[in-house]
């Protein structure tokens, strides 16, 4: 019963789609279905990227609120819309206008780097915007000496600042799903599975990173998968990226790496997770909701995102 429903919204958000030229666009961490109906899967970059190049005359976000803003600033004449204005980010809402701009006051002369994960407010107060797939390659491409300010991931950005022993203060925010896996848990099924690989998000905390075997952002943990020998894989991240490891290589093992709390089911990202096919059809049929951003902001949030992907295409990533 439940299968047919989906099937029809998937039938329906077809016809939609070609009726009114749209362009889904999916984050990893959707669920498998959502990602089956999208025109183009993958992480803050590539969808960025996406965003700011395609034909369509509207673009359904299937993720979270920020991205969402991002598309709109980077194709601010198309209808950007979102199945959910309540599928916001716990990272982003780390970080609030108000209390950064007295953090920037109280650190001046320093470049400020922020993830993309953010509000729009934080991105016009930004220099230069990064995601977890450039941040260490940006962080790199300035000059030595320069001075840093990133923000608001703690945890990326200590991992950052390690990797480049640049002079870079942290803001003191981050995201409940990556914070909730459970190093003595990883530890135990490691144990069970002598043979897995651990390969970890740098959003999640030192402990958890220091087991690693491998570290990078959501797409580089895909193409890990794809291009290593091991056959079974502890994957710290949100488990919705699992469906796209075992599309490429259905005969390897991936096990999510459990949370802290067994009982909450808290390594999905509940915010991703608002986002359904129901939702998809019916934002679709209406038009709506409907990103909207003041042409002003969006001029001043478009200088960072249009650095951050300037510097990304001259380094070919
Ligand atoms: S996984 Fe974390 S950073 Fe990503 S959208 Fe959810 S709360 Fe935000």
């Amino acid at each position: 019963m439940v299968k047919n429903e989906h099937m029809d919204y998937a039938y329906e958000i077809q016809k939609l789609k070609r009726q009114k030229n749209v362009i889904i666009l999916a984050h990893y961490y959707q669920t498998g279905d959502i990602q089956d109906i999208a025109d183009f899967v993958g992480d803050s970059l590539a969808l960025s990227q996406k965003a700011a190049s395609n034909d369509a005359d509207i673009i359904l976000f299937a993720g979270v609120r920020f991205m969402a803003e991002t598309a709109k600033i980077l194709s601010p004449g198309k209808k950007v819309l979102l199945p959910d204005m309540n599928a916001g980010c716990s990272l982003a809402d780390s970080c609030k206008a108000e209390d950064f701009k007295k953090f920037l006051d109280e650190n001046p002369g320093r470049t400020v780097i922020t993830y993309v994960n953010t509000n729009v407010d934080i991105k016009v107060l930004s220099d230069i915007i990064c995601t977890s797939s450039n941040a260490v390659k940006i962080i790199e491409s300035l000059p030595p000496d320069e001075k840093i300010i990133f923000a608001p991931d703690r945890n990326l950005g200590n991992y950052i600042l390690n990797k480049t022993g640049r002079d870079i203060i942290v803001w003191n925010g981050s995201c409940h799903v990556h914070e909730e896996f459970s190093l003595e848990a990883i530890l135990k099924l490691k144990n069970e599975n002598p043979e897995a690989k651990v390969i970890v998000h740098p959003e999640c905390e030192l402990p958890v990173r220091m087991i690693a075997d491998f570290i990078g952002s959501t797409s580089a943990l895909l193409q890990f998968t794809k291009k290593d020998n091991a056959k079974c894989y502890i994957v710290a991240t949100e488990p919705g990226i699992l469906h796209q490891m075992m599309k490429a290589n259905p005969l390897k093992k991936y096990i999510p790496a459990p949370p802290k709390d067994s009982t909450c089911g808290c390594s999905e990202c509940s915010f991703m997770k608002l986002i359904t096919l129901e939702k998809i059809f019916k934002c679709l049929r209406d038009e709506k909701p409907e990103i909207v951003i003041d042409p002003e902001i969006i001029l001043k949030a478009q200088k960072p995102i249009l650095r951050m992907m300037k510097i990304s295409e001259k380094l070919g990533l």
